[in-house]
């Protein structure tokens, strides 16, 4: 058989790794030296060649966008195509396993994912209902905490707190909130992983099933790997699985989060015999890049030590712009990209990479104003939006009666007179008696005394309307009774058949009588009041809460079960709301393809462009304040840094602004450390681009003056006029070129310093 496809486009070393005989690997390279490429290989390789049955194989993944893109590639690969294989993230993973065995976990049925934002929410309700001070205990924190815990794989009865009373509250914080969780069916991320190993420790035939079926385990990214990660890998490896790990000891930047580094030498030690490979030719960026990029890197300390080289082109010089403020930054990065656009035509060939969200809002500004399409992705995303969580809360509610985080959420949304007075009545019954608040307000409104006749009628109405809601989307007796989706699934295991076996009756809400996702989604945000309220929202964006919420409805309309959730055995409502909590902003705006794409740093990893913008180079900012007094966390931030300027294939831009708005208030800063770790040879300074009396050219990326400026003269005592401020007069002037700041005494505005190359004044 002709594999040559699966070997023709690879170097030695990748050939070696991707044909390489049964075994434990660990490819270990930097970046773009073709790792992701070579797993992918490898898989088309077992399958081709050895022989593998795609069932057998499991690949993680560290994002669902870089799942789908193995998964597309895999269907060029592969003949016969990539039914069966499960290609995925951890979080992704765990979470179909439980759905699968959601009674050998534990779980009830209809268990849902409580996600972040949720989660933070439930534990500050704990906080409080054990009257706790909020300002000791940020529920931010104990959640963090909470969620350490559980990535090391700690439950509160493992958790040494010994004398120390902190501990001891956080514990008890950790044990409240399992409580109120386990009631709810709820389950947030780092609960995913820790039951589904749980799964494998307590559940020996569930295990060797899974060891039976995946004999093949393949994952990228794996030097951010945490240790319950790490853990799962070893088990469901056991004595005879075969594993394949990619990563690089440069790019772990997840530690803090709780990844481990140290698992890449662990898995030496642990996996004998384990040969590591490694990749040192760079097929991504030009050599100026990459020079750049490990000038950088070589600073750190303790690393495993690779050679990365390209026979690539030289490629142009990495442009720096010392922006004077933020919004000059955005202004000047929209520019090119605009130039970009006009003579190439593709958006999505630009990133703009930041190292924290709160960055993106200049960018979107500008790409707003300019009409471009970009994508924002791991910000706010569409699915964290609070109509489209009100809306979901309603759906989940039907689901599962007991989901506190949903009852909290719809219960007044929109308002319908039961207020915290009442609603404090039933959190102290729910957790008094160990039921969830549903339970709690049936109780209340049978036998409570403490509430009023309003608020009984109200609290009534609204659980009358949650199981009208529920008989209306499902007409099956089972529905809308103890968990919600009420009908039995057989046990989903077969110990003895390693293949899959898609579950009978998986698809439950084939009833012909029921509404479809849509319909539904559509019933709950008109039945519940919801798109009136939106609808007369005085609080501003009125229209675009309800523009998301008829998305929700179309993205609901497009929405498919794939294979991976049928084999699962979830209901198309219990996968769209898992995905809704599970997808990480990835996934959304598939119709906009072109899009210029905005991210952190972070959600960056893996991915590749054309032209790469490096924003926010700046002291305090990139490398964060809290790491310079870290040498740990200065070398993760350094990594980071690599792992940016590695993201660019052809051309990189690096900015920083001299003075930034931030927190509030304007902070002047000193370029990264960064910036100067790359030799200047390979650097190319854009001058900034105006002196107020006439137009400073300067290298490629000088740009004509505004017009204004080009003949405003600037004399103490000028009239002016501001486009926002109104008129004024110029009462002083400080700088030179384009850092020109004049300051204006406006006479309604008062006294502003703007500055001369962007204030867009007249004179009058
Ligand atoms: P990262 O560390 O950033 O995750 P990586 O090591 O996973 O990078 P890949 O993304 O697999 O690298 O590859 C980087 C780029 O180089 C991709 O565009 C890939 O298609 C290309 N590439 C890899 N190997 C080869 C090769 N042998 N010939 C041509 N192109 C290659
Ligand atoms: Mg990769």
């Amino acid at each position: 058989m002709d594999v040559s496809h699966l070997i023709d486009s690879l170097n030695d070393a990748q050939r070696e790794a991707v044909c390489a005989s049964p075994g434990h690997y660990l490819v270990l390279a930097g970046a773009g030296s073709g790792k992701t490429r070579v797993l992918t290989h490898r898989i088309g390789w077992l399958n081709q060649v050895e022989r593998v049955p795609t069932w057998a194989i499991l690949a993680v993944t560290f994002t669902n966008k870089a799942a789908g893109e193995m998964r597309a590639r895999l269907d060029n690969l592969i003949q016969g195509g990539t039914q069966g294989l499960t290609v995925g993230t951890f979080h992704g993973i765990a979470h179909r396993l439980l759905r699968r065995h959601w009674r050998e976990a534990g779980l009830p049925e209809s268990f849902q994912i409580l996600d972040a934002d949720d989660q933070q929410r439930m534990v500050k309700r704990i906080v409080a209902g054990l009257g706790l001070d909020e300002a000791r205990f940020p529920p931010r924190q104990a959640a963090w905490q909470i969620n350490s815990w559980k990535d090391e794989g700690k439950r509160p009865e493992n958790i040494e707190a010994g004398q120390h009373p902190v501990t001891r509250t956080l514990v008890q914080i950790y044990q409240a909130y399992e409580d109120a969780c386990r009631r709810a069916g709820l389950v947030d991320f780092a609960e995913l992983l820790l039951r589904a190993h749980e799964l494998w420790l307590k559940q020996p035939a569930v295990l060797e099933h899974y060891q039976q079926r995946w004999r093949y385990l393949l994952i990228d990214e794996f030097q951010d790997t945490n240790s319950l990660q790490y853990a799962w890998i070893r088990v469901l490896a056991g004595r005879t699985g075969q594993t394949f790990v990619v990563g690089d000891d440069d790019q772990a930047i997840y530690g803090w989060r709780g990844a481990k580094v140290e698992n890449v030498q662990q898995f030496l030690r642990d996996f004998p015999g384990a040969r590591t490979i490694k990749l040192e030719q760079n097929y991504r960026s030009t050599s100026t890049i990459l020079k750049a990029a490990n000038s950088v890197i070589e600073r750190n300390g303790h690393r495993l030590g690779k050679q990365l080289w390209t026979a690539g082109e030289e490629g142009e010089r990495i442009a720096v712009y010392a922006a004077y403020n933020e919004q000059d930054e955005a202004r000047f990065v929209i520019e090119r990209i605009r130039e970009y656009v006009a003579e190439h035509g593709d958006a999505k060939d630009c990133a703009i990479l930041y190292r924290s969200n709160a960055q993106s809002r200049n960018f979107e500004e500008q790409l707003i104003q300019h009409d471009i399409p970009y994508r924002v992705y791991g910000g706010l995303r569409f699915f964290d939006r609070a109509e489209i969580k009100d809306a979901l809360s309603y759906l989940r509610l039907t689901a599962n009666r007991h989901d506190d985080a949903a009852f909290e959420r719809a219960v007044n949304t929109p308002p319908r007179g039961i207020g915290d007075r009442t609603l404090d009545v039933l959190r102290r019954r729910a957790r008094g008696e160990s039921l969830s608040m549903w339970e709690a307000a049936l109780n209340e409104l049978a036998m409570g005394t403490e509430l009023a006749g309003r608020a009984k009628n109200a609290v009534k109405g609204f659980l009358a309307m949650i199981d009208e809601m529920a008989r209306t989307f499902s007409p099956s007796p089972l529905r809308g009774e103890g968990w919600g989706e009420g009908s039995i699934l057989p046990e989903a295991l077969a110990p003895n058949s390693p293949s899959p076996n898609p579950l009978p009756g998986g698809e439950r809400a084939s009833n012909s009588e029921a509404l479809s996702l849509a319909e539904q989604i559509e019933h709950a945000v008109t039945q519940t009041g919801l798109r009136d309220f939106y609808e007369n929202d005085s609080r501003g964006n009125a229209e675009s809460r309800v523009e998301n919420l008829d998305e929700l409805v179309n993205v609901a309309s497009r929405f498919e079960l794939t294979p991976d959730d049928i084999e699962a055995g979830l209901s198309e409502l219990s996968a769209f709301l898992s995905h809704a909590a599970l997808e990480a902003g990835e996934g959304q705006g598939e119709s906009w393809d072109n899009c210029v794409q905005l991210m952190t740093l972070h959600s960056a990893k893996g991915l590749e462009f054309p032209l790469v913008f490096l924003v926010g180079l700046e002291e305090g900012l990139f490398p964060s304040q809290r790491s310079v007094e870290d040498e740990g966390r200065l070398e993760e931030e350094r990594r980071l840094a690599y792992v940016g300027i590695t993201r660019a294939r052809k051309r990189l831009f690096i900015t920083h602004a001299e003075s930034r708005r931030m927190h509030g208030t304007e902070m002047l800063s000193r370029p990264s450390r960064f910036l100067g770790e790359v030799p200047p040879s390979l650097l190319d300074e854009v001058r900034p681009r105006v002196q107020v009396s006439r137009p400073l050219y300067a290298g490629r990326f000088a740009e004509p003056a505004p017009s204004l400026q080009e003949d405003l003269p600037v004399k103490l005592g000028q009239r002016v006029s501001h486009p926002s401020f109104g008129e004024g007069v110029v009462v002083s002037a400080e700088g030179s070129g384009a850092h020109t700041r004049l300051q204006i005494n406006f006479e309604n505005a008062g006294s502003k310093w703007l500055v001369a190359a962007y204030a867009k004044l007249t004179p009058l």
